[in-house]
């Protein structure tokens, strides 16, 4: 008997395609205001418009044209609890009946101190900042006041925020990216000051002995690297690379930084770091800290934060550890304490990574996914995981982008840049929706 196709079957409800005109009208009334009618550069030249959005819950976005979206941006990767989740919002609106900012300390803040640094392997002490952007700059700071030096060792692919001293050699194309041996420094924007930058080396990553022979000089300040690279791509450190780093910064006296804005409460409830086994001695954090609300912080060692107290260095911020924002920080940080939940979340990352992966070879289409159940990958054109940024740079893009607008037709909203971001509430049947979507996109292109 011939299969009948999934359109043929009688009782089976043809579900019609999203669209979004509306968003698209609105996308081009709000640019009047602000350039590209967006707030971040991320967030323009989205296929096929970047998205207005009225709500969210659980893992759902609900837009202006009246779709319900499943949501695998989760703001970018902050939401690990998902949308407006309940303990998150009840410590809010506690919160917001005693008051909005006191340019003072709360008590809040002291506690949510307390329960991050008793997660975080490495925090010995830290301070809350408002961005990952700002957390990295007062590492930086950390490092170069600590240490007398000023060069900053960073790796090709790696992002750290959009400022001045860090935005080099994001995103490299096969034109500008020069030899893998001595990658060119390429800075992410015009307008950037490049004396800002003049004193950052960059290096391929997952490659120890250069590490160890730029750090032989003696005159290197930090190595800062995000300890599985997860803006571009997810690719996990090579066994022994985030050791062999750790102990060539101890022997040079070099400040080994983890950047675990994206890896931190996500993929184990201390990080990279705990996962891994390896202590940095500062690292920087955000994006799940407070499921949503603006937070991050820098960690480490208590003699290296201890300058902004007693050193000469300088961190300020109107908004650091915001009372409000401390409050979403105090209850995620408590939900996410014993492990459990991102535990939980594992099964359901695995079963998508072995779905997304099946569906794309049924298709023909050459793809791998990588990464970790809470935060994976998805690469149109390798066949094997990549070992570094150089192994992601031939990827189809065209094509990727073109599988997003296919599942965003069937109401699945994924990053164009291949992550998929996962939280507590994207069960099973969420993840079963997503699959049927993903077979679909998958065989249109
Ligand atoms: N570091 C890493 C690893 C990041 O992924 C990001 C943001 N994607 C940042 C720093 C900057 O954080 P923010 O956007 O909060 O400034």
């Amino acid at each position: 008997m011939l299969e009948e196709s999934v359109a043929d079957r009688p009782n089976r409800r043809r579900v019609p395609r999203a669209t979004f005109d509306e968003s698209r009208r609105r996308i081009a009334a709000a640019s009047r205001h602000m350039p590209g009618g967006v707030s971040s550069n991320f967030r323009h030249g989205i296929s096929p418009t970047p998205l207005v959005f009225d709500r969210a819950e659980g893992p759902w976005l609900f837009d202006v044209d009246g779709n319900r979206l499943i949501d695998y941006y989760l703001g970018m990767g902050p939401m690990i609890l998902g949308h407006t989740p309940e303990v998150v919002r009840a410590a809010v609106a506690a919160q917001l009946e005693r008051g909005i900012l006191f340019g003072g300390q709360s008590a809040v803040e002291a506690e949510a101190a307390e329960l991050f640094c008793s997660m975080v392997p490495c925090a010995e002490k830290l301070r809350f900042a408002g961005s990952g952007s700002e957390a990295v700059q007062a590492a930086l700071r950390l490092a170069r006041a600590a240490t007398g030096r000023s060069v900053v060792v960073k790796f090709e692919g790696h992002y750290h925020g959009w400022m001045d001293s860090v935005l080099v050699s994001v995103s490299a194309t096969p034109q500008t990216a020069g030899d893998p041996g001595h990658p060119n420094r390429i800075p992410g924007s015009t307008g950037q000051d490049a004396s800002a930058w003049a004193a950052v080396d960059v290096l391929g990553w997952n490659d120890l002995a250069r590490v160890e022979a730029r750090l032989a000089g003696g005159d290197v300040a930090a190595v800062i690297m995000e300890p599985a690279m997860c803006n571009a791509g997810a690719i996990l450190p090579a066994p022994g690379y985030l050791e062999g780093v750790r102990a060539a910064c101890t022997r040079h006296g070099t400040v080994l930084i983890f950047d675990e804005v994206i890896t931190g409460f996500r993929v184990a409830p201390g990080g990279a770091q705990q996962l891994f086994g390896v202590t940095p001695d500062l690292a920087t954090f955000g994006k799940c800290v407070a499921n949503g609300f603006p937070v991050a912080a820098v960690a480490g060692r208590a003699d290296l934060l201890e300058q902004f107290a007693t050193g000469g260095a300088l961190h300020g911020g109107t908004y650091n550890a915001h009372p409000i924002s401390m409050a979403a920080t105090l209850a995620t940080l408590r939900a996410l304490a014993d492990g459990q939940v991102l535990q939980a979340i594992e099964p359901h990352g695995r079963r998508l990574m072995q779905g997304i992966a099946a569906s794309l070879a049924a298709a023909g289409i050459p793809a791998t996914v990588s990464g970790f159940p809470q935060i994976f990958h998805v690469a149109f054109g390798p066949t094997e995981p990549a070992r570094d940024y150089r192994g992601l740079m031939h990827m189809d893009r065209a094509r990727y982008v073109r599988f997003c607008c296919a599942l965003l037709e069937r109401r699945v909203r994924v990053l164009e840049r291949g992550a998929w971001f996962l939280c507590a509430v994207h069960d099973g049947a969420v993840v079963d929706e997503t699959l049927a979507a993903v077979a679909e996109a998958a065989g249109e292109v």
